[in-house]
């Protein structure tokens, strides 16, 4: 593959901090070599974190999945039951704070509370919960659910979702983790996730938020089928409400994985367009300030190497993931690892808040936190002798 003068041109602009079209942006997705792409996102990232561009971030934090009843049934989710079917699950709140308390004991600092549109869980649900976490755990961030959830609990409890949003948050909703994204265009959307609200009401939902002061991430879901054109559509949609509001903090792409699903694999991402993807979102969200690059489904190797592609965050170290590995995601990490992963991407680990600051800048090596317990793991968990809190269980998924 060539570099034409044009699209040399392009990289150059970008890398130099101009804006790109999402014209460009496909132009350079489609046909710019994947090292002067990467290069140019580098650039890009160097700059915004001038002065800190040597570190890379990552957290510690753990899902806690309430119920798989779900009333949605999207054909990529592995995760779901029919509400009325075997195998269906919820969690009672005491087993939920049990999760938060291994959560805070292995020095975890955030939560997502994830789960299915379950046919009873209005708004008065999610109030609950969250009050009964703040109210044992008040450092522990609740960085949980979504547009899709929120229009779920409305309809539910009849009301609008600007009324949800400030209820769940005066609640204890710090900020929405942007779950539901999937491909926001319309078309790739009703194919794989037809009882979903429309990527427009998604990212209104998300406006609301933003406006009401709850921040948010912004997630896309790549591999099911879309066309080039949607994945940048996508982004061009997320940039276009980030103008206006400046509310998501971050990016994370991710892979369809194709393991227990209606979908049943037809179609997958390859590494290399997950890693184009990162240096466009670098390059074309300029108004977004991180953006995250995903082991957990794509590998470490590939995590490191989205370090040098515009991403200045790794993820976490997941307590606990149900989720993305009932479909076939099976790395895992702990934070010893994650921490020898970033430095051997040539850069400074630094443990941080979901709000982005850093924590701990893991600076020498030799003072790395020594606790084999901060381990993700899929399918449960956890503390198993813990030492902090010994009077608790260890609990099963499921
Ligand atoms: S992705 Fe979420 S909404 Fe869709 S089926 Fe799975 S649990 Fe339900």
């Amino acid at each position: 593959m060539g570099q034409s003068a044009g699209l040399r041109h392009v990289l150059d602009r970008a890398a130099e901090g101009g804006r790109i079209s999402p014209e460009e942006a496909l132009d350079l997705y489609r046909s710019a070599p994947l090292h002067a792409l990467g290069r140019a996102a580098d650039a890009v990232r160097r700059r915004r974190y001038a002065g800190t561009e040597h570190i890379a971030t990552y957290i510690i934090e753990r899902n806690i999945n309430y119920t798989n009843a779900c009333v949605t049934a999207c054909k990529f989710c592995a995760f779901y039951a029919a509400p009325k079917s075997d195998g269906v699950w919820t969690r009672d709140l005491d087993d939920i704070l049990r999760r938060c308390a291994e959560t805070v004991a292995l020095g975890g600092t955030q939560i997502m509370f994830q789960g299915g549109h379950h046919p009873d869980y209005g708004v008065e649900y999610y109030e609950r919960h969250f009050a009964a976490i703040k109210k044992e755990f008040p450092q522990l961030v609740i960085h949980s659910l979504g547009a899709s959830e929120v229009e779920h609990m409305a309809r539910i409890s009849g009301v609008t979702a600007e009324e949800a949003i400030r209820r769940i948050h005066a609640a204890g909703l710090d900020s929405f983790a942007g779950a539901g994204a999937e491909l926001l265009p319309a078309r790739p959307r009703k194919a794989i996730a037809p009882l979903k609200e429309s990527g427009e009401r998604w990212l209104e939902i998300m406006e609301s938020a933003h406006r009401l002061g709850v921040e948010s991430t912004s997630t896309m879901l790549m591999g099911t089928g879309e066309t080039n054109a949607e994945r940048i559509e996508h982004l061009r949609m997320i940039r276009d409400v980030q103008d206006r509001t400046g509310g998501f903090r971050a990016f994370i792409p991710y892979t369809y994985q194709p393991e227990n699903n209606h979908l049943k694999g037809r179609t997958q991402a390859t590494l290399f367009e997950y890693l184009r993807i990162i240096a466009i979102a670098r390059i074309f969200l300029d108004n977004v300030a991180h953006i995250q690059g995903s082991w957990l489904t794509t590998g470490k190797e590939v995590g490191q190497l989205s370090l040098h592609y515009g991403a200045d965050d790794l993820g976490s170290v997941m307590l606990e993931e149900n989720v993305v590995s009932s479909a076939g995601a099976k790395h895992r990490s702990n934070r010893l690892e994650l921490l020898h992963l970033i430095r051997a991407a040539g850069r400074v680990p630094a443990q941080r808040a979901t709000t982005y600051e850093h924590l701990v800048v893991h600076e020498d090596p030799a003072q790395d936190p020594v606790d084999d317990r901060v381990v993700s793991h899929l399918s449960s968990t956890a503390i198993e002798g813990g030492t902090a809190h010994p009077e608790l269980k260890v609990v099963a998924a499921n």
